[in-house]
């Protein structure tokens, strides 16, 4: 074939690269020179639309939106942004050209897995929308040496390892060690002239590195700007030349201890002096950089809240109120409460739970030895907030029992306080923040997450969307909406039979990369029921094995029965502390040894889990799916976006009425989601009765039968009792109401078992799916917030 001349001219960029930045000629390039060669020639492209970007945002002296989160979620680059550069087919023609395998090469980028999981990758996608809307802005974060953590299994158990994502040169970012600035921390305050005069005892240099992010066809670029910690002296000099090398260092290995590592706590909290750093060396970098950009531009900080737009991805950087004052009236003169009320003005908080156990909570003993001069703030918001509420009730404010709450903290240091869905801010209004909401009406509204259409469906589905875009035609992809024209071909039987395919398609290579990474033989034609994000109790990956056991206990008991063969697929990972969500883990992987040599079973049941769940693996898998999970007790998924993607990619949805569940159901059509279980309210009476638990158990004889097998080691026949404490807590406890909603559960899988059995209408019901979505796009969400908090316009 004929290469064009775009990806000749492009051959020859990548070459350029490969020679004068890897050094390396073509006869000896490695896999990764290759790589690195065509990431650079990609980089190449963005920079001009990067460029062009922020100089009109200078130019029109436009209003800048701040994302301040302690985790970007972003996965590979590479193929996201040859897609979003239109330059996907060149790309590819160019290196295939060079002999080198696409997929090959861009599965060799190791992803960037700088969050945990739901609120790191909504912020990732949520870059993305902004780049593709021209909302000018940056994205702030941690350059952390070391990401989410590696899983794997050993016998069954996950075991952890460090990540090393920067052990090769990361080609999408530039430093930029000009861009620096001292981030104090513990010391004395002293009254000076009537001024606060904090004397930081330790200090580190947060150093930028930035990656542009680029929007759809191109059109606009932002800045992610990540912040690495440097010493402030590289070593003790002195100490160096008598000779104690190690001791001479220790400044050096003590700055970078700051953006080493990432916290593997998915809403839990852990009161640790590193994280309560790690949180303020994020924010005071941020907002040094956001006054130094404001007045290098010769504006006024009183004209501040015209110009920049500052949103809490949760309570992470939520001392951004108190050091935002710092700034305001320590280094620059202004009194204590003009601070405040331009604090307010810039200041946004998005919650994202309302876990207990996810709130932060910090000592005052250690946030006053920390940041001394912030918990004198904090005290004074504090007082402030009761003199303007005088009704304000005892119990309510932000500092309670020796400790500060971050919550409390962040709302009132914002203008707008946002829930993540429907379901979850009314009960943010309700059970949350009920006496702050009744102070400030209004503050508290609504933002539906939602996800990238470009890099969950165009990338990760090439099949279907070439099929949307046959049915349609082009531009979905930055108007999802119009996948409503998909409707009415719900009742096309041909189209119906290329949707088929094209899942079918998915599936067979999904089956492929299972049989050669796990060791296990899938039916491509069996039902692939898919279960992957993080591994807690509330997110009752338990009650889905729990049914998995009924089910093999069914075929085991009737060798005859016709049953429709499924595959469960199950993903994710548990912080590594989390001893009840390891246990889990480990009973998934029991079952599945169990179930998947069981010669009696066969096709008719496998169960799999491929350690070391990511974002990757999340574009492998949700487009093969044909059932997505989204099972949590009513009340505790704060929204979810997993259950997004799954849907927008054509899987249908069995789950309760929690987070979006309840929005998407409304979106796709009852008719077309499986819903079951115990509502949030009635979660709340159910819980009254202390003995629910056992009620439940005692109600259903195949949960009974299940907790038996489990209870009599027949998973672990090496070690019986492995099992007993979860079993003893079934029946004892259950807080999360897995025996509750178990019937219903299953009469739910059956009628999904029932539906799949039906093609014509199994297929119908997953277009609908993907056509009734477009609300969830992070196009909308983002828009939503330009209008609702930030007060800002599109550039374009
Ligand atoms: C989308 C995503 C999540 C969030 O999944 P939920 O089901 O909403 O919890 C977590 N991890 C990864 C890698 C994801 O892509």
């Amino acid at each position: 074939m004929q290469a064009r001349p775009a990806s000749q001219a492009f051959r020859a960029e990548i070459l350029r690269h490969l020679t004068y930045s890897m050094g390396k000629d073509a006869g000896h390039a490695s896999l990764y020179d290759w790589r690195m060669a065509l990431s650079l020639a990609l980089r190449d492209h963005i920079v001009g639309p990067w460029f062009d970007a922020t100089r009109q945002t200078y130019e029109q002296g436009r209003k800048r939106v701040y994302y301040l989160s302690m985790e970007f979620l972003i996965g590979r680059v590479l193929e996201d942004a040859a897609i979003n550069l239109g330059m996907r087919a060149i790309a590819r023609e160019a290196i295939e050209g060079l002999g080198q395998d696409w997929h090959q090469v861009v599965e060799d980028e190791p992803d960037a897995a700088l969050g945990n999981g739901g609120l790191g990758r909504l912020a990732a996608c949520y870059m993305e929308s902004m780049a593709t809307l021209g909302c000018a802005g940056y994205g702030y974060g941690i350059r952390y040496e070391h990401g989410l953590f590696r899983q794997w299994f050993d016998g069954g158990r996950q075991v952890e390892t460090p990540e090393d994502w920067l052990k090769q040169r990361h080609p999408w970012e530039f430093e930029r060690p000009e861009v620096c600035y001292e981030i104090g921390f513990k010391g004395t305050v002293e009254i000076v002239n009537g001024k606060s005069v904090w004397a930081p005892a330790e200090t580190v240099i947060a150093e930028a590195y930035d990656m542009p992010v680029i929007g759809w066809q191109g059109r606009w670029a932002n800045t992610l700007r990540l912040w690495a910690a440097k010493p402030t002296t590289l070593f003790d000099l002195a100490r160096f030349n008598h000779g104690d090398f190690a001791a001479a260092a220790e400044p050096e290995a003590l700055a970078r201890t700051l953006s080493r590592v990432l916290y593997p706590d998915d809403t839990t909290f852990q009161g640790k002096e590193l994280r309560l750093k790690q949180e303020y060396f994020l924010t005071s970098a941020a907002l040094q950089d956001i006054l130094r950009r404001h007045l290098t531009a010769g504006l006024a900080l009183t004209d501040l809240p015209d110009h920049v737009a500052i949103q809490m991805n949760d309570t992470h950087p939520a001392i951004a109120g108190p050091e935002l004052i710092r700034l305001l009236s320590d280094v620059h003169g202004m009194s204590f409460e003009e601070a405040l009320e331009i604090g307010v003005k810039c200041l946004g908080y998005t919650n994202h739970t309302l876990l207990p156990e996810a709130l932060e909570r910090w000592a005052t003993y250690l946030m006053g030895s920390v940041l001394p001069r912030h918990m004198q703030i904090i005290e004074a918001i504090d007082a402030w907030h009761l003199r303007m509420n005088p009704t304000r009730p005892h119990y309510v404010g932000i500092v309670k029992h020796h400790e500060v709450r971050m919550g409390e903290l962040a709302f009132i240091t914002s203008h707008k306080v946002n829930g993540v869905s429907a379901l979850h801010t009314e009960l943010v209004k309700k059970n949350l923040f009920p006496e702050l909401d009744k102070l400030h009406p209004g503050r508290i509204i609504n933002q539906t997450n939602g996800v990238t259409p470009r890099r969950w469906l165009r990338m990760a589905n090439p099949a279907l969307s070439r099929l949307i875009t046959g049915a349609i035609g082009q531009g979905w992809e930055a108007d999802l909406d119009r996948l409503r024209e998909l409707d009415k071909l719900s009742e096309d039987k041909v189209f119906r039979d290329d949707f088929a395919k094209a899942k079918r398609a998915n599936k067979v290579a999904l089956a492929e990369w299972i049989a050669q990474t796990q060791g296990v033989v899938v039916n491509p034609d069996a039902l692939f029921d898919v279960q992957v994000k993080r591994i807690h109790e509330y997110k009752r990956q338990l009650l889905n094995i729990l049914q998995t056991i009924a089910e093999w206990h069914v075929i085991r008991s009737n060798p005859t029965a016709e049953v429709v063969p499924r595959v469960k697929i199950f993903g994710g990972k548990a912080a590594p502390g989390y001893q009840a969500a390891k246990e889990v883990i480990r009973l998934i992987n029991d079952v599945a040894r169990v179930v998947n040599n069981d010669p009696y079973v066969g096709d008719r049941l496998k169960i799999v889990y491929p350690p070391n769940y990511n974002v990757s693996m999340a574009e492998r898998l949700i487009p093969a799916a044909d059932l997505s999970e989204q099972i949590s007790t009513a009340g505790k998924e704060a929204s979810g976006t997993g259950n997004m993607k799954f849907a927008l990619n054509g899987a249908l949805t069995i789950g309760t009425l929690d987070g979006a569940n309840v929005e998407i159901r409304d979106e796709v059509g009852a008719e077309n989601f499986f819903l079951f279980g115990l509502t949030a309210e009635e979660v709340t009476e159910r819980r009254k009765d202390p003995e629910h638990a056992r009620h439940a158990i005692l109600k259903s004889q195949p949960l009974q039968d299940v907790l038996q097998m489990i209870a009599e080691g027949r998973f672990c026949p090496e070690e019986p009792s492995r099992y007993h404490g979860l079993v003893h807590n079934m029946w004892h406890s259950d807080y999360f109401l897995v025996a509750s909603d178990f019937e219903a559960y299953r009469d739910a899988q059956t009628e999904v078992d029932q539906t799949f059995a039906e093609p014509d209408r199994w297929w119908r019901m997953a277009i609908l799916n993907t056509a009734r979505m477009g609300f969830f796009s992070s196009d909308r969400a983002i828009r939503g917030y330009m209008t609702d908090i930030w007060g800002t316009e599109s550039a374009l």
